[in-house]
C-alpha cells in the first residue's frame, strides 16, 4: 500500500513503511554518519546524502510521515519547537509586520516579541479566538505572517482557522498555526486553510517525554518554505538523527495515546465542572466553553489532553492542591502519556494569568485514578 493511502493509525502504526532494506529488520536504521562517500569518478554513492547537515535519512522518514499526516506538501524537523518557530520568524524582512495570538505558549511570545524588536518588525497582538478582532488587526494593512495557536496554551480558547486564513489573506499574511495542543490526530489545519502548520514534536506526537524537537510543514511548496529549507541546512538547525529515530519509534502509538488521553481528558473535565472547590474549568470538550462548538467541528476526534482549571481560594489554596497530587508529576510540558500539573502563575507571573489556575495535560493512565488523585487533592 502506498504511504499516500494509507489512514493515519496504519501510516502511525508502520512508521510510514519504513523498514531496514539492507537487514529486513522491521525498524528503520540509524545512520549516525556525518559524511557519505563518493565513488571515483566522484559522484556521491547516494546522491540524498552528502553531509549530515543539510539531511538524513530518519529525519526524511519522520518529516514523511508528519507531513502525510497533515496532508502538507513538505515537512522539516529542526531539534525544538522553538526552532522551528524561529526559522519561520527569521524569513520576516525587516520593517515588516506580524500578527500574533495573545495569551499563547508564552516562550513564543517573548522570543517573537524580542526578534521582532531587533529587527525591527511591527507586533500586533490580537485575542484571534475573536475573528472580528483579528479580521479589525488584518484591515489596518499589510503583513507577513498571521500566528496562531488552536487549542491555546494555557487559556485553550479555540481560534477558527478558516476564518483566520481568510483574514490572513485580506492582508497578504501567511497563515501559520501552531497545532501542539491538538496533535496532527485531531486536527488538520492545512486541510482548514493553513499556509503552515507547526508543532513542538517535545510534546505528544513524540509523547514520552524523552525528545525535544519541532516541526514545521507547509500545504505548498514555495519561495518562504524554500527559504526555510535553505536557511535550516546553512545555519544548521537540523535534527539529529538519534533523536528522529527515537520521535520515529514514539508516533508509532500516537493515534492510540491520543484515544486514550482525550477519554480521559473528557472524564476528568466532567469531574472537575462538577466539582464544589472549582471555580472554573477551560476544556473545548464541556458544553459551556465559548469554543465548543467550533472545536466539535475542527477536532472531530476529541479535544485534546490539555486543560485548566481555576481553584477556589487562593494562590495559597493552588499551590496546595498541587503539591498534595501523588499521579500528576509537578512539571512543566505536555503531551506525555504520565499526568502532569503546572502552577502556572509560578512560571509566567506578569502575563496575567491567574494565581490560582493550574494547568494540566492528560496522560494515558486509568481515568479513575487520575480522578481519585485530584480528589483528594481537592480534598472532597
Ligand atoms: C512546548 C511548546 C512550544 C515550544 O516547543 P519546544 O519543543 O519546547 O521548543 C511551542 N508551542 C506550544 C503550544 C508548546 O506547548
Amino acid at each position: 500500500m502506498d504511504i499516500k493511502d494509507m489512514r493515519p493509525e496504519t501510516l502511525l502504526a508502520q512508521a510510514g513503511g519504513a523498514i531496514d532494506a539492507q537487514s529486513g529488520g522491521v525498524v528503520p536504521p540509524i545512520q549516525p554518519a556525518t559524511t557519505f562517500v563518493r565513488d571515483k569518478n566522484y559522484k556521491p554513492l547516494n546522491s540524498d546524502n552528502v553531509y549530515a547537515r543539510p539531511h538524513n535519512d530518519v529525519v526524511r522518514q519522520a518529516e514523511g510521515v508528519l507531513a502525510q499526516l497533515e496532508g502538507g506538501a513538505a515537512g522539516l524537523l529542526f531539534p525544538s519547537g522553538m526552532a522551528a518557530i524561529a526559522a519561520l520568524f527569521r524569513t520576516v524582512p525587516t520593517g515588516a509586520r506580524v500578527i500574533i495570538q495573545s495569551g499563547i505558549y508564552w516562550n513564543t511570545t517573548k522570543w517573537v516579541r524580542d526578534f521582532c524588536e531587533r529587527r525591527q518588525i511591527d507586533v500586533d497582538e490580537v485575542d484571534a479566538s475573536d475573528a472580528a478582532a483579528l479580521a479589525d488587526v488584518c484591515a489596518k494593512g499589510p503583513a507577513n505572517i498571521v500566528w496562531v495557536e488552536t487549542p491555546s496554551n494555557p487559556w485553550l480558547k479555540i481560534t477558527d482557522v478558516a476564518a483566520a486564513k481568510k483574514a490572513a489573506g485580506s492582508c497578504g499574511a501567511l497563515l501559520a498555526v501552531d497545532s501542539t495542543a491538538a496533535s496532527p490526530v485531531l486536527t488538520n489545519p492545512l486541510k482548514l486553510g493553513a499556509d503552515i502548520v507547526m508543532h513542538s514534536t517535545t510534546k505528544v506526537i513524540n509523547g514520552h517525554s524523552d525528545v525535544l524537537g519541532g516541526v514545521l510543514i507547509t500545504k505548498e511548496i514555495t519561495p518562504v518554505w524554500e527559504e526555510i529549507e535553505t536557511d535550516r541546512a546553512s545555519a544548521g538547525a537540523v535534527m539529529g538523527p538519534f533523536e528522529a529515530w527515537l520521535l520515529l519509534r514514539g508516533m508509532r502509538t500516537m493515534a492510540l495515546r491520543v484515544e486514550r488521553m482525550v477519554d480521559n481528558a473528557m472524564k476528568i473535565a466532567d469531574y472537575l465542572a462538577d466539582h464544589p472547590k472549582v471555580d472554573s474549568v477551560l476544556y473545548p470538550g464541556l458544553e459551556g466553553h465559548a469554543g465548543h462548538d467550533l472545536a466539535k467541528a475542527q477536532m472531530p476526534g476529541g479535544y485534546g489532553f490539555l486543560m485548566s482549571f481555576l481553584v477556589k481560594g487562593d494562590r495559597e489554596t493552588a499551590l496546595q492542591v498541587a503539591g498534595k497530587m501523588k499521579l500528576f508529576h509537578r512539571a512543566t510540558s505536555l503531551g506525555g502519556v504520565e499526568s502532569l500539573v503546572e502552577h502556572r502563575y509560578t512560571i509566567e507571573p506578569h502575563t496575567g494569568i491567574p494565581e490560582t489556575l493550574l494547568r494540566i495535560s492528560v496522560g494515558a493512565e486509568h481515568a479513575d485514578d487520575l480522578i481519585a488523585d485530584l480528589g483528594q487533592a481537592l480534598g472532597q
